[in-house]
């Protein structure tokens, strides 16, 4: 495989020793690509040939100018503090696009890490290509997302309560530095570390900040700002992330990590797909608190070098998570007017939302479906299109989009059609996995990865039949 597309400059690695360990490669049996993403290659300057091998993809071989690491991080997970890392994955490095942009590559179900404890460093393929599909169809609903650019079946089993087939994630990132990365740092005692950390996150994130008086709580307010909107993108379109752990919430404002997380059908704000959040700590509804919860210990991180005064910074990064409250209301009402054809938001908007969120949850409609049909002007398909309640708030809202400039327009833009429904990622790995079919899988793809487009079939629009209907996700490591 010609390797001389990456463009690789990895200026991680002069950040201290002590945040990452230099890694060999562990190669696989028989790699076999199954999932490339020929587009975002493409957006990434390389050519489609190095799809023609999957020795680089499969961890087998590097390609010029990797330099493998394992990143250090720490994470609060349901709420309880470990020192942690890449476990199962690898950072080639960064690559630089043509248009200059600067993308971490890593390979994920790689192999042991000194990071990997008890775990085998693999990943079975399922929950690798349930990644590719969910952060393509992110990314396609305009949500920051960490991307997908190939899954590799390896050709070695790994074992879980049975055996299974490994597979092996490229995945693509603005970077890959997390929450818990700062949580590590910070622990290690030693104030040139974070602030090392924290200078290099600002210049590679957040360079504007250097301008500020105060560059490292301009950082915090940067990363406070960018995970409101985050988090209220996900409760606009009924994603649920499942493992909102400290390690999984990235710096860079990406969506990351797409383990037991899924999108919900119909509208319940206590919804949990997670198999291993039997406490429903991150459920749906949740989902903003625990922004600032984990908000909160990314302050901690930075407080010795807010100011020397450690009183004057607890009070200054205080005043930042402060802010995080009304930031996010602000993003999640926008974005929820948007889905109701409001341009810019009045005075009553808030309550024309809520009441007909209240509308949703006690008529368990579909959440995406519903919108959809208000979208395209499709009353007449609604199951409550006769209960007063309804009726009544439809006039209010009829009057109210009535001074508003094409507001189907604006909906349809912003309401999905598709989402990837759990019931339908379901079947297509099931196929995948099991037979080794990837027709449903690549239709399905093209599908979410299209999801304003009104020409897909039926099946992917509806929600699930109550036979259909998948109540718990798994992990997938
Ligand atoms: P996650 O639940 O994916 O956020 O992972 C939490 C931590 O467990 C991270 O440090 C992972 O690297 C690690 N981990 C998860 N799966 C494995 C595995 N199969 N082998 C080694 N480490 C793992
Ligand atoms: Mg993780
Ligand atoms: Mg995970």
């Amino acid at each position: 495989m010609s390797s001389n597309q990456w463009k690789f400059d990895n200026t991680y690695l002069a950040l201290p020793d002590d945040l990452y360990t230099r890694e060999q490669l562990n190669p696989v049996s028989k790699p076999k690509i199954v999932a490339k993403n020929t587009q975002l290659a493409d957006e990434l300057g390389l050519d489609i040939s190095i799809f023609e091998s999957a020795q680089l993809f499969g961890g087998n071989s590097l390609p010029e100018g990797a330099e493998p690491i394992a990143q250090a991080y720490a994470g609060h997970q349901f709420g309880q503090f470990s020192m942690l890392g890449d476990g199962r994955v690898l950072l080639l490095g960064e690559h630089i696009t043509p248009h200059g942009k600067r993308y971490d590559i890593q390979l994920k179900g790689s192999g042991r890490t000194p990071y990997s404890r008890m775990g085998d460093g693999r990943s079975p393929l399922g929950p690798m290509l349930r990644e590719y599909i969910i952060s393509e169809a992110m990314h396609a609903l305009a949500i920051p997302s960490t991307r997908s650019l190939a899954v590799t079946a390896t050709g070695d089993q790994v074992r879980r309560e049975t055996s299974m087939l490994g597979g092996i994630l490229t995945r693509v990132a603005a970077s890959h530095i997390r929450v818990g990365t700062f949580e590590y740092a910070a622990r290690l005692e030693d104030d040139t570390i974070i602030r090392k950390l924290a200078d290099y996150t600002i210049n590679r994130h957040y360079p504007q900040s250097n301008n500020k008086d105060n560059k490292y709580l301009a950082l915090l307010d940067k990363v406070i700002d960018v995970q409101a909107s985050l988090i209220a993108k996900w409760q606009a379109v009924g994603f649920i992330h499942g493992v909102m752990n400290t390690d999984n919430m990235t710096i860079s404002g990406e969506t990351i990590d797409y383990g037991p997380c899924a999108f919900m059908d119909s509208f319940n704000p206590a919804t949990v797909f997670s198999s291993i959040d039997v406490q429903g700590r991150y459920q749906f509804q949740n989902q903003p608190g625990i922004g600032l919860w984990n908000l909160s210990r990314f302050a901690e991180t930075l407080i010795s070098l807010i100011d020397s005064d450690e009183e004057k910074a607890i009070s200054l990064a205080k005043g930042s998570l402060k802010q995080y409250e009304t930031c996010y209301i602000s993003y999640y009402l926008d974005y929820m007017a948007q889905k109701l054809g409001i341009h810019e938001r009045q005075e009553n908007d808030d309550q024309l939302m809520i009441d007909f969120l209240n509308l949703l949850e006690l008529h368990e409609l579909d959440y995406t479906a519903t919108f959809r049909l208000l979208s395209e002007n499709k009353v007449e398909q609604m199951t409550i299109r006769n209960e007063e309640t309804f009726t009544n708030w439809y006039q209010r809202w009829q009057k109210r989009i009535r001074t508003e400039d094409q507001p189907y327009q604006l909906m349809k833009s912003v309401n999905p059609v598709v989402i990837p429904r759990n019931h339908l990622v379901e079947e297509a790995l099931k196929e995948a996995t099991d037979d080794d079919d990837y027709t449903k899988f690549n239709k399905l793809l093209k599908v979410v990865t299209d999801p304003y487009n009104e020409s897909h079939a039926e099946k992917y629009m509806c929600g699930p039949d109550p036979s259909q209907q998948v109540l718990q996700t798994f992990c997938g490591t």
